[in-house]
């Protein structure tokens, strides 16, 4: 039956695929808390205003890949395609300005409605960080900082790189959009129909297109850098030298702009060649006008976002998952004794599976499927004896141990 298939570009993550999920979120969340943030939980979904309002109504998201709805009081409400928006809106609402500088770490699933391919999904997940209300650029170091931490924390700094550029601060923007828009002019028919309308609008997003043509063109455009203003080429300087205090290496790609409106000064991409088409792993920048343009008194902020489908691709070999302790019962008169001393060891910290019915080589079977560290054998003469079948699975030696010391011995099985 059709509806009984999972909607196109969404995923069920069980057994292995959600342990490295998760594995990719704990540490994650262990590297951000040591760097000083907090969770922050935004719902799922917003006002559609506070994405189109903040993503700019040029941005691919916004014109096409939002899932949009009106719900059953009208209100046009939207799944959140990114993190960012939500969590400048609980900034302005929950009144947040008056505890600056804000710290603000997110995990969670984001929407979006793209064409589903190897890395690229419609309900996806992202982990993200957030830091409001620094001007200066030690707040662009420490975010990327944390960024590579992260990647490094999972065994991937080999497998990605870090490109960075700088967009400049407004007055460079504008002088450079001058000089890429006299550029792009004079392609004009070359280019595609989405550039050629985003061409005064917005043609820094040009730059981004996955249009094979747009790219030819785009590889001979203008330079931002020649176009940055001495604060913007000071305020580069300084966060390159930080950057190169702080241990965290890095390649320039002059020609990187990131995909949405509100970015100034500096933007990141940390890539990987091992994942085809879809590369970039963890995406950021600073956008100090967004706060402002939500209409928000002025804030800096800057911030990143990665996708944990394609880090959970890269983190190599299986996930340790605990060994658990297996109690088999054997014969009717076994089970109480056996739920008992279950329950018994999970209250004491224990992981203990009890299987649910089967027979004593049925069971066995199961406790190696669940990779036991130990089995604990309860047939009806132990138990008239107030003792079990201790059995470590890896050597293969048997205990007989008393029911009375059973935390005792299996202490080293935890
Ligand atoms: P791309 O160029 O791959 O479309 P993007 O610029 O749209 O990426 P961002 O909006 O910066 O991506 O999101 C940050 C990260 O989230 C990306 O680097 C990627 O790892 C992940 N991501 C984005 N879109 C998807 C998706 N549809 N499926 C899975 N992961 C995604
Ligand atoms: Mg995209």
């Amino acid at each position: 039956m059709a509806s009984m298939n999972p909607v196109r570009g969404t995923h069920d993550l069980l057994g292995e695929d959600i342990l490295r999920h998760r594995h990719v979120e704990q540490t994650a969340f262990a590297v951000a808390s040591r760097y000083g943030y907090s969770e922050i939980v935004t719902p799922i979904f917003e006002f559609t205003e506070v994405f189109a309002r903040t993503l700019g109504d040029t941005s691919d998201i916004v014109t096409k890949e939002m899932y949009t709805f009106e719900d059953k009081g009208g209100e046009r409400v939207t799944l959140r395609p990114e993190g960012t928006a939500g969590v400048a809106r609980a900034f302005i609402s929950g009144g947040l300005a008056q505890k600056l500088p804000l710290k603000l770490f997110y995990r969670g699933p984001m929407f979006r409605y793209e064409r589903p391919q190897k890395g690229r999904q419609r309900q996806f997940n992202q982990i993200g960080a957030e830091l409001l209300g620094v001007a200066g650029p030690l707040a662009d170091v420490e975010i990327i900082s944390l960024g590579a931490q992260i990647l490094d924390e999972l065994g991937l700094s080999e497998h990605v790189v870090c490109e960075l550029n700088s967009l400049g601060d407004s007055e460079s923007r504008n002088a450079y959009r001058e000089c890429l828009v006299e550029y792009l002019e004079g392609h004009r028919d070359a280019l595609s129909e989405d550039s050629r309308e985003r061409m005064h609008r917005n043609p820094l997003r040009i730059l981004d297109s996955k249009d094979e043509g747009d790219k030819a063109i785009v590889a001979d455009a203008p330079l931002m850098s020649d176009s940055l203003n001495d604060e913007s080429r000071r305020f580069f300087d300084d966060l390159r030298n930080g950057l190169e205090i702080a241990g965290v290496k890095y390649t320039l790609n002059p020609r990187m702009v990131r995909g949405l409106d509100y970015y100034c000064h500096s933007a990141f991409e940390f890539t990987t060649t091992a994942l085809g088409a879809q590369g970039t792993v963890l995406g950021g920048g600073r956008y100090d006008g967004l706060i402002k343009q939500m209409g928000g008194q002025a804030t800096p902020g800057i911030g990143w976002a990665a996708g944990v489908e394609r880090l959970a691709m890269l983190v190599a070999g299986g996930i340790e998952k605990k060994r658990p302790i297996v109690i088999i019962p054997v014969g009717a008169e076994a089970a109480d004794t056996a739920l008992a001393t279950t329950q018994r060891l999970r209250r004491d910290g224990f992981s203990v599976d009890l299987g649910f019915s089967g027979n004593l080589g049925k069971r066995m079977k199961r406790a190696n499927a669940l990779n036991a560290r130990a089995t604990v054998i309860l047939g009806e003469d132990e138990i008239a004896r107030e003792v079990a079948t201790v059995r470590d699975m890896d050597s293969g030696e048997q205990a007989e141990v008393p029911l009375t010391a059973l935390e005792t011995h299996l202490d080293h099985f935890r």
